[in-house]
């Protein structure tokens, strides 16, 4: 039973005491706030309320408020907090992988190189694996793109569906028909049949609102084919997270940036195959998505994000 901090009388769900508010003429985010108040650790500002279960989870209204507050205290306290937010979040979220760097970078959470330093080269991997997660990638060094594909015979398909192909200097392109992505090297061995979707933020958040069914069945597809998936996102992770302030993108898109990355969230952690990408436009997309395609299989051990942000891809 959940019972209204106002009148006490009884719900069976929240619900129930949720449309009961108005009796009260409360929205839920001044009941909350008033009721259960819960504040910003680093600046003491009531915590915004967005739904219940965001509201009573946040410790931070920013991820720079988190940022300067794990600067203000100890490392020992910031391992702490860094290691009780990822066993925490296991627990909620019944998760079996660590987290990715797009996982981490779309939370109010540290990036993974934040983890490194504080724990020690390769501490988050390690980390991870204490409390119970699987680890899919491993830490590395350097994506190298190998010499020995610079030949002619090594060429790029480009699905005939594809709007926009880009273009890779030299390498060339073969319209193909794909089954899944938009674009595959010419030998699957080589690649590990690796495809990659190449997306607009636009497309990315589409797909992951409209389209979501349809891109689930596509990977699905992939899956059976054994197959590995890159989605390759034409615009910065920080910009992509924070969609709403494009106004290119939010006079046209009503979902917010928790809903589709919440969703991204869940494809990451369901399908072992996958990857999301986002990098800074389609210059970079060609550049990134041929290292992909010629540098062997090295790139499905690797969080691909983070690689990216430490300029290695
Ligand atoms: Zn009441």
């Amino acid at each position: 039973m959940i019972s209204c901090q106002i009148c006490k009388k009884e719900f069976d769900s929240d619900k129930q005491l949720h449309s009961h508010l108005r009796a009260h003429k409360l929205r839920m985010a001044e009941y909350y706030q008033t009721h259960f108040p819960r504040y910003d650790i680093y600046d003491n500002k009531i915590i915004k309320f967005k739904n219940k279960k965001q509201y009573l989870e946040s410790d931070f209204n920013s991820r720079t408020n988190l940022r300067l507050w794990l600067k203000s205290i100890t490392a020992e306290e910031a391992k702490e907090y860094c290691s009780k937010l990822l066993s925490d979040r296991k627990e909620q979220k019944e998760l079996v992988y660590s987290p990715t760097q797009v996982e981490l970078r779309s939370l109010t959470s540290p990036p993974m190189q934040y983890f490194n330093e504080l724990f020690g080269w390769d501490g988050y991997y390690k980390l991870c694996s204490s409390l119970g997660y699987k680890n899919k990638h491993k830490i590395f060094n350097e994506i190298v793109a190998g010499a020995e594909y610079d030949k002619p015979e090594y060429m790029i398909f480009v699905d005939t569906r594809e709007q926009k192909p880009l273009k890779f200097g030299k390498r060339t392109i073969q319209v193909k028909k794909l089954d899944y992505g938009d674009y595959a090297f010419s030998n699957s061995k080589v690649s590990c049949n690796c495809h990659i979707e190449r997306k607009s933020l636009s497309d990315f958040i589409g797909t992951m609102s409209a389209g979501y069914e349809r891109f689930n069945n596509e990977i699905k597809r992939a899956v059976e084919d054994e197959a590995y998936l890159v989605i390759l996102v034409e615009e910065s992770l920080s910009k992509a997270a924070s969609f709403q302030f494009l106004p290119y993108i939010s006079k046209k898109i009503k979902a917010t940036p928790e809903f589709i990355f919440h969703r991204a969230r869940s494809l990451i952690q369901k399908y072992p195959n996958i990857q999301f990408l986002f990098v800074n436009g389609r210059k970079e997309s060609s550049r990134v998505m041929e290292k992909i395609f010629t540098s062997g299989c090295v790139y499905k051990q690797i969080d691909l994000q983070l690689a990216y942000d430490l300029k290695k891809l």
